[in-house]
């Protein structure tokens, strides 16, 4: 069981979460960062008291050294500052709750620094999945899922002698809030729309990833590097009830769930006590109240962002940084009022053809693939129309 972790994104949805369960369980917090939320990332460094706190950039760190010069907690920023946060002695266990492949330099570095990892940063693997498995497996950490359906995979794998005998994953999908709708029906939604997450309540990015059905392509390229499992074994099925987290078939066709009411705190607990279980602070599933569960083909014409993570997978090297970078791209233009819902799906798909896919030797060739996909969306006509039309 972990005893001291170093928290990346400790003012987000998972990271606010995983302070709750540190308290309950007593385990300790030494380093702790936010991008800009600074009032409370005051308020955390004054409850866990970390050796150190990190900011986005170098003007929030020194307004954060100010309010805190009272404390025994050092204050550094950006990357490098994330970095040293992951890789901090005093932690034995680096939680990576950043939004975006932002976090794959610092994972890397706690790998590096042997650290277990509790990952829900899945865009971290998305992007640099081979060169961060490599790593975990040269230094011999492990790197145990915090998003929800990757934990219902492991939990039900704890029962798994030889993984020979799996025959598939099986991903539960929520479906968001736009399930059975047309790409017609799509086209006027808004931000607001988007960001109403019928089971779930998260950080924005992940909502919209919801809403097109990124977040569950993504999680597909995130359980292919998690458990070793080729593409075409991992399945996915719309669960509209978010019960079931996911789950496995062996190859004599038996088929093991996980289920539980939709709350973080089980499976980011579950990644901080593994193997061990605790009591946890959420509603206990009552079935007979649920009634009903119900399950549905996902629509791949519709939700593109999920037919292009399946052919990125496929393509291997770097097409998984570049879907990833796209989408990270769009989604921002999405929230800024840029461009239309049904055109993130367009740039996520067409990415594909308009950045060259290369084999990943290092670090260097995710973060040039990304660069260059973040630029090409940008670029695209729906956008710069958009932008030229807001300046004017
Ligand atoms: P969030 O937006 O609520 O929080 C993100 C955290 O990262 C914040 O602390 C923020 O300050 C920090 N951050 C944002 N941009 C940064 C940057 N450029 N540099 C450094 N730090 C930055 O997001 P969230 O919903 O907590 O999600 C975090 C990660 O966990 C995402 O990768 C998401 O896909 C994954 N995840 C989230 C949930 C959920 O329920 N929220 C479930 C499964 C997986
Ligand atoms: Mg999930």
């Amino acid at each position: 069981m972990t005893k001291n972790i170093s928290l990346l994104g400790s003012t987000g949805s998972i990271g606010t979460q995983t302070l709750e369960v540190c308290e309950k369980l007593g385990i300790k917090v030494s380093a702790l960062t936010a991008n800009s939320s600074t009032d409370l990332l005051e308020q955390q460094i004054r409850k866990f008291k970390p050796s150190l706190a990190v900011m986005g950039s170098e003007e929030k760190a020194r307004d954060l050294k100010v309010r805190i010069a009272d404390t025994d907690t050092r204050v550094s920023f950006g990357t490098d500052g994330l970095c040293e946060a992951a890789s901090i002695e005093s932690a034995d266990t680096v939680v990576t709750a950043v939004v975006g492949m932002v976090g794959l330099k610092p994972t890397l570095a706690a790998i590096e620094a042997g650290k277990n990892i509790a990952l829900a940063n899945k865009e971290t693997l998305v992007a640099g999945g081979s060169l961060v498995m490599k790593a975990a497996k040269e230094k011999g950490i492990s790197i145990y899922p915090v998003d929800s359906e990757h934990s219902a995979i492991f939990q039900c794998l704890q029962g798994c002698h030889d993984k020979k005998q799996l025959k598939k994953l099986i991903l539960t999908a929520s479906g968001g809030p736009f399930f059975g709708k047309t790409i017609e029906q799509l086209r006027d939604v808004t931000v607001e729309q988007a960001l109403h997450h019928p089971n779930w309540s998260m950080g924005a990015k992940i909502t919209i990833d919801s809403a097109t059905m990124m977040n569950k392509g993504l999680e597909i390229i995130e359980a292919r590097w998690l458990f070793d499992v080729p593409v075409d074994n991992i399945d996915v099925v719309v669960h509209r009830e978010s019960v079931i987290h996911s789950l496995i078939e062996y190859n004599d066709n038996a088929v093991i769930a996980e289920l539980g009411v939709p709350d973080m705190k089980i499976p980011i607990q579950y990644a901080l006590t593994y193997p061990e279980r605790y009591p946890c602070d959420v509603e206990q599933l009552d079935l007979t109240k649920v009634g009903g569960l119900t399950f549905f083909e996902p629509d791949y014409e519709t939700f593109k962002c999920l037919r292009a993570c399946k052919k990125a997978m496929k393509l291997g090297g770097t097409a998984t940084a570049i879907v990833n970078g796209a989408n990270e791209a769009a989604v921002r233009m999405f929230l800024d009022g840029k461009i239309q819902f049904t055109d993130i799906g367009d740039i996520v798909y067409e990415s594909l053809d308009r950045v060259k896919v290369k084999p990943i030797e290092t670090l260097e060739d995710v973060l040039e693939a990304d660069h260059q996909s973040r630029t090409a969306a940008g670029m695209r006509p729906q956008a710069i129309r958009v932008f030229n039309f807001s300046v004017e």
